[in-house]
C-alpha cells in the first residue's frame, strides 16, 4: 500500500497538471473569449511536443508575412500522406477565414486536445488536418466593433486579410499568397472531407447551428446524392440525438424566412467548399448564428466536427470509393453544367424553429422595421428550395491547350496538381475556338477586380500553330471540373470572368481613315462576298449606311488587317 499511495497521489498531479496544461485560452477565459493567433500556434506547438499522434508543420506564406501552419492528428503516428491515402480517409478543417467568425479556432483546440489525451475515442479510418488561422493577417487585426451584428466574443480578427482581401472568395482567381499556399495544402492532404468554419449574418431563428453543405448538383452523380441523402442526415441526425438542432443556412437578408422560405446557398468554386467540390470533396461550412452566446457558438461547432469525425471513420471506404468513381461523370462528350439557376417549381417543405418577426415603426428613420419576437417562437413548415436548373453547358474536350505564354494561369494550374504536357515541337493542331462575342463587366471593384460577366461566345474549328512548350492538358485527371470551371469562359468564375484574359479585349492596332479608304475599295473591288455583305449591310441598318466611320471599320473588321488576337479566346479545346 505504501507503494501504491505515492503512485497514485503522483499519477494525479499529473492528471492534474496535464488537465491545467492543456486548457484552452478560451478555457481559461470567461467563455467570451478567443485565443489570439500567437496563443493558438503556442497552443498547437505544445501538443506537437508532448504528444506523439500530434504533427505541426509550416506551409506556405501568408500576405501577412507569417507562415501558414497544418496540425496533423493521426494516432497512428504517420505523417506521410502518401502512405495515408492509401487506405484512410482525410478530414480537413479550415479555422479563421474569417478571423471574426473565430468558434472554430478555440473548437478544434479542444478536440484536438481532447483526441490526444484520449478524452475522445481516436477514430481508427481518419487523419485529422486542420490549419488553425487560415487569414493570419485579419486575426492579428484584433478589434470589438467589426462584426457588428454578433454576440461576442470580446475581441476577434477582421474579416479582410492582409490586404483586405476576402479569403472566402479567392480560392479560384488566388491573389493572395494565403489561396495559393492553402492549394499546396490542399493537394498535399488531399481530402475526402472538408470542414469550413464560419458564423452567420441573416434573420433571428431559434438555431445555434446553421449550415452550408456544398451543392449536391455541383458535386454531382452519386457522390451528390450520398452527400445530400446519406452523410448530412446522419451527421444532423447525431447532433439531434445530443440536442443539438440544425437547419441549412437562412439564406435571407432583411426579409424573414418564413414569408416566401429561402433557397439553398449555391457555393461557386470562389468559395471554399465549392472549391472543394471541384476535387469532388464533400465539404461544408457550419454557419454558427451570430446572436447566440459564444459558448454555446462553440459547443456545437465542437459537436458538429466530432460527429464529423464519427461518420467518416464508420464510412471512409465509401467515401473514397464514391469520390472516384465521380470522375466518370466527367468524360470527353459528356455535359457540364456552367451556369445553375434556382428551381422554383421544386419546393422542399422545411421544419423551422423560428421566432415570429414583424414590422413596427423604426425609432431612427421613422419608417418600418423588421423585429423578431423572441417570446413567440414558431415550429412550422417553410419553403425550401434546393433544386437548380442547368442553364447552360459545354460538351467536355479531350484536352485544353494553354499556350506557355499565359504563365500566370499555368502557374495556378500548377498549384492546383493540374498534370499537363508540354508540346515537343511546333506544331499546328485542329481545335475549337472561342471568340468573345459580348460581355459586361462590373462596374464596382469586387474582391480587387472588376469581373466579368454575361459571356457571348461564338465557336470556330480551326487550325492553330503551336509552339513548342505550349501544354496540352488532358481533361482526364482528378482536376477535370476545376479545368471546366476555370477555362471556360462561360463560368461564373473563370480566369475570363476574374480579368485574367483582359488583354485581348483591347485592340492594339489601328488605322487612318485617309489612307485606310483606298485599301477598303480595293478590297470591295477584290472580293465579290464581302462587297455583297457590305451592301446587304448598309441596306438594312441606317444608321450604319449614315456612318462612314462604321462602314471603314467593318470592312477593316472583316479584312486581313484587323489582327486576329483581339476577342480571341486564346485556350483551344481538342475535341476530336
Ligand atoms: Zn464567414
Amino acid at each position: 500500500m505504501k507503494k501504491i499511495l505515492p503512485l497514485l497521489l503522483f499519477s494525479s498531479i499529473i492528471f492534474a497538471q496535464k488537465k491545467v496544461m492543456y486548457q484552452t485560452p478560451y478555457e481559461k477565459g470567461n467563455g467570451n473569449q478567443t485565443a489570439t493567433y500567437a496563443e493558438t500556434i503556442a497552443f498547437f506547438k505544445l501538443l506537437d511536443k508532448d504528444f506523439e499522434s500530434i504533427q505541426m508543420v509550416e506551409m506556405g506564406l501568408t500576405d501577412s508575412g507569417e507562415p501558414l501552419h497544418i496540425v496533423i492528428y493521426n494516432p497512428h503516428k504517420n505523417f506521410d500522406f502518401k502512405q495515408i491515402k492509401k487506405n484512410k480517409a482525410v478530414l480537413l478543417l479550415n479555422n479563421g477565414i474569417h478571423p471574426g467568425e473565430p468558434d472554430g479556432i478555440d473548437a478544434t483546440m479542444m478536440l484536438y486536445r481532447d483526441l490526444a489525451t484520449g478524452k475522445l475515442k481516436a477514430p481508427q479510418n481518419t487523419v485529422i488536418v486542420n490549419i488553425p488561422i487560415y487569414n493570419i493577417g485579419g486575426a492579428l487585426n484584433r478589434n470589438s466593433h467589426t462584426r457588428t451584428n454578433q454576440n461576442g466574443p470580446e475581441s476577434y480578427g477582421f474579416r479582410g486579410n492582409a490586404r483586405n482581401y476576402d479569403l472566402n472568395r479567392d480560392f479560384v482567381k488566388s491573389d493572395t499568397k494565403n489561396a495559393k499556399s492553402f492549394a499546396q495544402i490542399f493537394h498535399l492532404v488531399n481530402p475526402d472531407v472538408f470542414i469550413d468554419n464560419h458564423v452567420s449574418n441573416g434573420a433571428d431563428y431559434q438555431y445555434t447551428l446553421t449550415y452550408i453543405a456544398t451543392h449536391h448538383q455541383k458535386l454531382g452523380g452519386e457522390l451528390g446524392s450520398y452527400f445530400k441523402e446519406e452523410m448530412m442526415p446522419e451527421i444532423l441526425a447525431s447532433l439531434k440525438e445530443k440536442g443539438i438542432e440544425a437547419t441549412p443556412y437562412v439564406n435571407v437578408h432583411d426579409t424573414k424566412p418564413d414569408t416566401a422560405g429561402f433557397t439553398q446557398f449555391m457555393d461557386y468554386p470562389r468559395y471554399s467548399t465549392g472549391y472543394a467540390s471541384m476535387f469532388n470533396v464533400l465539404g461544408c461550412m457550419p454557419e454558427t448564428h451570430m446572436l447566440k452566446e459564444y459558448s454555446s457558438r462553440v459547443k456545437v461547432t465542437y459537436e458538429y466536427i466530432a460527429e464529423s469525425i464519427k461518420f467518416i471513420d464508420q464510412n471512409y471506404n465509401r467515401i473514397k470509393l464514391l469520390r472516384s468513381a465521380n470522375l466518370e461523370n466527367y468524360i470527353p462528350g459528356k455535359h457540364y453544367t456552367l451556369q445553375w439557376k434556382i428551381d422554383s417549381t421544386q419546393v422542399t417543405p422545411l421544419p423551422f424553429l423560428g421566432y415570429n418577426g414583424d414590422y413596427k415603426t423604426s425609432e431612427v428613420t421613422g419608417k418600418q422595421r423588421l423585429y423578431y419576437d423572441r417570446s413567440k417562437p414558431f415550429n412550422k413548415m417553410v419553403p425550401y428550395y434546393q433544386s437548380y436548373l442547368s442553364t447552360l453547358q459545354v460538351t467536355i474536350p479531350k484536352a485544353y491547350i494553354v499556350p506557355k505564354s499565359w504563365w500566370n494561369v499555368i502557374e495556378l494550374l500548377k498549384i492546383n496538381n493540374i498534370e499537363m504536357e508540354p508540346l515537343a515541337k511546333d506544331i499546328e493542331i485542329e481545335v475549337e475556338s472561342y471568340r468573345i462575342k459580348d460581355y459586361k463587366t462590373s462596374k464596382q471593384p469586387y474582391e480587387g477586380h472588376y469581373p466579368h460577366h454575361n459571356i457571348n461566345i461564338e465557336i470556330s474549328s480551326k487550325k492553330i500553330a503551336f509552339h513548342e512548350g505550349d501544354f496540352v492538358i488532358n481533361t482526364q485527371q482528378p482536376g477535370v471540373k476545376y479545368l471546366l470551371e476555370t477555362l471556360e469562359p462561360q463560368a461564373i468564375d473563370s480566369y475570363f470572368n476574374w480579368n485574367f484574359f483582359d488583354p485581348i479585349l483591347q485592340q492594339k492596332e489601328y488605322f487612318s481613315n485617309y489612307v485606310f479608304e483606298d485599301t477598303a475599295a480595293n478590297l470591295l473591288k477584290n472580293d465579290k462576298n464581302l462587297k455583297a455583305a457590305f451592301e446587304k449591310k448598309k441596306q438594312e441598318n441606317k444608321p450604319f449606311a449614315d456612318d462612314a466611320d462604321a462602314q471603314l471599320d467593318w470592312i477593316y473588321r472583316n479584312s486581313v488587317y484587323y489582327e486576329q488576337s483581339h476577342m480571341e479566346y486564346p485556350i483551344y479545346r481538342i475535341v476530336k
